[in-house]
């Protein structure tokens, strides 16, 4: 029996590293029928045990636990977890300043899933050649998140960047066209990833293939590149412990009148007051709140 790291996925077929080499990892019926339905019993990032087989093959035995996991509702219905990332520290939410211009709901709702994973968040504003970072990117600072101005196109704030990835590991998470694989070929010239419209057809087609790959900086560390994700589902959070994954609302706890205060209509709410005392912005608030008031209403999470 090995160990070793899953660095790839395409269909069903766990392409998976360590010190001996490279491996590509099958799953026995058992394991198959056994998840018939289910989310996949391994994500990139997870720790597996396996059993060799042919040189460079073997089969999955079992996926260890984890120690962080960037997940989104999947499945039909979004009734299954599905983990994009497992074991990252990091989660580098990216976005640019135009074209597309900056969702700050997705924003948040990818902020909300790195810090329910239990990783660390920031976020890069890209394409800051053809329009400055967003005024709201202040608020995000103020709330402890690192925000990086890049353009990949023109080689602005790598530096920075870079210095943060280094020695970790980091999820990228944001939808297409920002220019994910662009940045991320600035960093690394070498990975020669393949950007715009060609890359969006290819991903179109990948949904079976390649579709979330962990790469080795050559200054140590990885970054795990996942496909464009827009209107993805919340999953295994609950809204009682929505404020927990604001750090506004953390920074808050046992302040307002309320113990157990959502920070919606309650009296006496401290994080309203941060609102009327122009603190937070509305924004942010009104960010919050729209999460809140969609996890009301969708079914009670599992809780992990
Ligand atoms: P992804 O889908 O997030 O991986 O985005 P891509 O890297 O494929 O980039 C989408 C498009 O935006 C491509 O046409 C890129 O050339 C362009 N792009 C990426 N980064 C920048 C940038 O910093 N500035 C400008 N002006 N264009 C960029
Ligand atoms: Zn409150």
């Amino acid at each position: 029996m090995l160990t070793g790291r899953v660095v790839r996925i395409v269909g069903n077929l766990y392409h998976v590293e360590n010190a001996d080499g490279e491996w590509d990892i099958t799953l026995t019926g058992k394991i198959r029928r056994a998840r018939d339905g289910a989310s996949k019993p391994a994500a990139v990032g997870d720790e597996v045990e396996f059993e060799p087989g042919s040189p460079g093959e073997g089969k999955l035995l079992r996926t260890l636990p984890r120690r962080t996991k960037l997940c989104r509702a999947g499945g039909s219905g979004g009734r299954i977890e599905s983990v994009l990332v497992a074991n990252a520290d990091r989660v580098l939410a990216v976005f640019s300043s135009h074209n597309p211009d900056p969702d700050f709901r997705a924003v948040d709702r990818a902020l909300v899933m790195g810090e329910a994973g239990k990783m660390e968040c920031a976020i890069a504003i890209n394409k800051v050649d053809l329009a400055p970072p967003p005024p709201e990117m202040e608020a995000y600072r103020a709330a402890g998140y690192p925000v990086f101005a890049t353009s990949a196109a023109k080689g602005q704030g790598l530096a920075d960047l870079r210095a943060w990835l280094h020695g970790k590991v980091t999820a990228l998470m944001g939808p297409s066209g920002v220019g994910k694989s662009s940045l991320l070929n600035a960093l690394e010239p070498s990975w020669e990833l393949t950007t715009g419209e060609l890359s969006l057809r290819i991903q179109e087609g990948r949904h079976t293939t390649t579709w979330v790959e962990m790469h080795r900086l050559s200054s140590g560390g990885y970054v795990v590149d996942t496909p464009g994700i827009e209107n993805f589902g919340l999953w295994g959070i609950v809204a009682e412990d929505l404020p927990a994954y604001f750090p506004e609302t953390r920074a808050l706890q046992g302040k307002c009148r309320f113990r157990n205060c959502g920070h919606e209509s309650e009296p006496g709410c401290a994080l309203k007051a941060e609102v009327e005392a122009g603190r937070l912005t509305k924004r942010r608030y009104e960010g919050y709140l729209s999460i809140l008031r969609e996890l009301r209403e969708s079914a009670p999470a599992e809780r992990w």
